[in-house]
């Protein structure tokens, strides 16, 4: 018995310990081998009322919580509608772990049609973490995913899309900072994408801001995924999303399955961020995903009565990873974010 233990941990196949405890989320208790799919109210002091719809999957095997989050911006639909039909592809029985679904962290702003927003009290949820549960409504749902989702997850994916002004290239996201690093780089890589970015900062606790920034202040692995575009969806795209999030539990072996390899994505490096200085029309020259070089003509923004009030000229050789491409622009705003690439050779097809 002890030699084929041997064998099989020489093959990399683990063998799967049962689980028998049930997972409790809040007054919800899911048992081993059991899916359940709730709504969590939230009430802010001033008397705004919400509710994040979730759902968990508490596999018939022990193994580690991974939470999945969508609709942290309520008008980037892809990651949104991948999480409707991901639960019924994840077979609990199959599953080592449980994993912890926010299938819209921001309804008001998904039902509004707000962009970035929450109107309820006009903040935006992914610039709130860790939250505050004596703060407004947007404030409380961070407070709720932190101490509900976050703190209970062993890894977390948060995922984006280009929201309805947004043209982007898919790509994932991680903070290089810490123990959590090569954990959430194997995760990126096993989703397979195109393009990769690490970020160098490192969060500060209690004033994260960000959803990916509050798990990786707390070490937990993380990845932020951004796939789709202009507030755009088609079954495809979230199907992409979905099948993606399962190469990668199979290959960080929570599910069964053999993974599939994906070819080693491009590590797009030292992003630059284009603000625009004034309120204005905006006509951008590009696409995401175009190579640029310094000093190219990005875009103009003019005035409502068509005169050129700023030229956008790109600071360094590069590549648009994502750009605002509709008219409205308001001064402040990121028009563009730029990488550079770590081997100046790489050329692309666009
Ligand atoms: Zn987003």
């Amino acid at each position: 018995m002890k030699s084929i233990l041997v064998v099989l941990l020489a093959l990399g196949i683990q063998l799967a310990v049962g689980q028998d405890k049930p997972f409790a989320f809040q007054n919800t208790t899911i048992k081993p081998g059991e899916r359940k799919s709730f709504s969590v109210t939230i009430k802010a002091p001033n008397g705004d009322t919400t509710f994040i719809p979730i759902t968990v999957l508490h596999g018939k095997s022990k193994g580690p919580v991974l939470g999945l989050i969508a609709g942290i911006h309520g008008y980037e639909y892809p990651p949104i509608m991948a999480l409707q039909e991901l639960p019924n592809k994840i077979d609990p029985e199959k599953l080592r772990g449980t994993i912890i679904m926010v299938r819209i962290a921001n309804v008001n702003a998904f039902f509004k049609r707000s962009v970035f927003y929450n109107p309820a009290d006009g903040k935006n949820l992914n610039r709130v973490f860790p939250g505050n549960k004596a703060g407004t409504i947007t404030e409380c749902i961070a407070h709720t995913i932190t101490t509900e989702v976050i703190s209970r997850c062993d890894y977390l994916v948060d995922i984006h899309a280009g929201d309805a002004s947004e043209d982007l290239q898919p790509y994932v996201g991680f903070y290089t900072c810490g123990k959590q690093f090569s954990t959430a780089r194997k995760m990126a890589d096993a989703l397979g994408f195109p393009w990769v970015i690490g970020s160098d900062n490192v969060p500060t606790p209690g004033n994260t801001k960000y959803c990916s920034a509050e798990a990786v202040s707390r070490g937990i692995p993380t990845v932020a995924i951004e796939y789709g575009k202009l507030g755009h969806v088609t079954s495809e795209e979230a199907g992409f999303i979905s099948a993606r999030l399962m190469n990668m539990m199979r290959t960080m072996e929570w599910y069964d399955g053999v993974p599939q390899k994906y070819s080693p994505p491009v590590e797009i490096k030292a992003r630059t961020y284009i603000e625009a200085e004034h309120t204005g029309i905006f006509y951008p020259n590009f696409k995401s995903g175009a190579l640029i070089r310094k000093g190219t003509l990005l875009g103009t923004i003019t005035d409502p009565f068509n005169n050129t009030i700023q030229e956008i000229l790109s600071p360094i050789d590069g590549f648009i990873i994502y750009m605002t491409v509709t008219p409205p622009i308001t001064k402040g705003e990121t028009i563009f974010s730029l990488g550079s690439y770590p081997n100046s050779s790489i050329q692309r097809e666009n």
